[in-house]
């Protein structure tokens, strides 16, 4: 492998021979084109290589016919501080993460915090702790938006306003604090909407010691935006419910690693029979009690387009335009003016698949053979996937 790991962000960057490009938007999930131009960190430009401006080029990668895609997000994930995690005891699991192909992970709230503040005060300090340490390092690269706070009881608006302007974005997850009634919930969601912050509700049974279940009428009620881990964080509600969830609501739809499996893939196919597959995200819901998945949300996509029988490139759509869509990201689309956070994929060594896209419709994970976050390589031959049948090179 040649080339440098890292480069200067603001330098311009090529990519070529691009066998196949998946723009991440679910409308229109694979372009006709081979090449793509970074220039600080930005696309620049999408489309053939004779039709780009290659000129003063810094870095050139050639993609040797390999599939681009939109760096993965994970929607759901409970980081700590650093790239540690104290659920499991394990450091470096973003970026074991990154070499699953994830550029960007959201907080659903850094419950594991050992001794974790439950009081007010406590609580606001640690989203805002957790938001400013995840924004001023990126493990690995990878861009974690974390400071979710976790709302309990006695909350009042004039809260969410100090949160919203010392630059919290997200809350964690509803429920899994003291907050579990749907009104209470629903008011708090509306005055952390109203300050320009995200929610995300627990659905489903409880996940750990300490949570309580959360069933459809209180994910209806509350109104977050986004229904966290529909198919349960492990324990799913009754798929009557879910099926419930999918039809009456019009938010995000999460599915997570950690979840109950076959829920997850009947919500999938749910929402396509509603014509509603934009509204799906991916999410593991890690680190939990089932441990650190690097390759979880490539497996979620595995999962889905085979069991599910969804098309490859739809399904990692779910992964990277819709999340980025519902999230409010400037990444997760190759598209000019996106952030160039980008994967390279090739079919595994030895899959039965063909190419790429039936090798994921077969139920294989696909392998990873470079990852850029910002126009920079933070990543190449992936050393957790199984190997990339090709692989891009750096050209100097
Ligand atoms: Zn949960």
């Amino acid at each position: 492998m040649s080339g440098p790991t890292e480069q200067a962000a603001s330098r311009k960057t090529v990519i070529t021979n691009v066998g196949l490009m998946l723009s991440g938007d679910i409308t229109r999930p694979i372009l006709e084109a081979d090449t793509v131009v970074i220039e600080a960190g930005r696309i620049t430009a999408v489309g053939r290589e004779a039709d780009c401006d290659l000129a003063m080029t810094g870095v050139r990668i050639d993609a040797r016919g390999t599939t681009l895609a939109p760096g993965l997000i994970d929607s759901h994930v409970h980081p700590v501080f650093g790239d540690w995690t104290p659920r499991q005891n394990q450091l470096g699991w973003i970026e074991s993460t990154l070499n699953g192909g994830v550029t960007t992970m959201i907080s659903a709230g850094e419950v594991h915090l050992p001794g974790r503040p439950k009081d007010i005060v406590g609580l606001k300090a640690l989203a805002i702790t957790a938001q400013r340490c995840f924004t001023n390092f990126r493990p690995a690269g990878v861009k974690v938006l974390a400071g979710a706070p976790i709302i309990e009881t006695g909350m009042v608006e004039a809260d969410f306003a100090e949160l919203a302007a010392a630059g919290v974005s997200l809350l964690g997850e509803i429920g899994l604090g003291s907050v579990k009634a749907g009104a209470e919930a629903g008011q708090m969601v509306v005055w952390a909407r109203k300050h320009g912050i995200q929610s995300t509700i627990h659905t489903g049974g409880p996940s750990i010691p300490g949570s309580g279940l959360i069933d459809k009428d209180v994910v209806l009620e509350a109104d977050a935006d986004i229904i966290g881990h529909i198919n349960g964080g492990h324990t799913s509600l009754p798929y009557g419910q879910v099926c419930e969830l999918c039809e009456r609501s019009r938010r995000g739809l999460e599915i997570v690693h950690n979840g109950n499996e076959r829920i997850g893939i009947l919500t999938a196919i749910h929402a396509r029979e509603l014509k509603c597959a934009e509204r799906v995200i991916l999410g593991t819901d890690g680190p939990a009690g089932s441990g650190v998945q690097p390759l979880g949300i490539l497996r979620m996509i595995a999962l889905l387009s085979s069991m599910a029988d969804i098309p490859a490139e739809e399904v990692i759509c779910y992964a990277t335009g819709n999340t980025a869509r519902m999230r409010q990201l400037d990444s997760g689309m190759i598209a000019v003016g996106r952030a160039a956070d980008l994967v390279f994929l090739d079919r595994a060594e030895a899959s039965a698949g063909k190419d790429l896209l039936e090798s994921i419709h077969l139920g294989d994970i696909p392998g990873v053979g470079m990852v850029l976050v910002d126009g920079v390589i933070r990543c190449q031959r992936s050393r957790n996937t199984p190997p990339a049948t090709q692989v891009p090179a750096v050209l100097a």
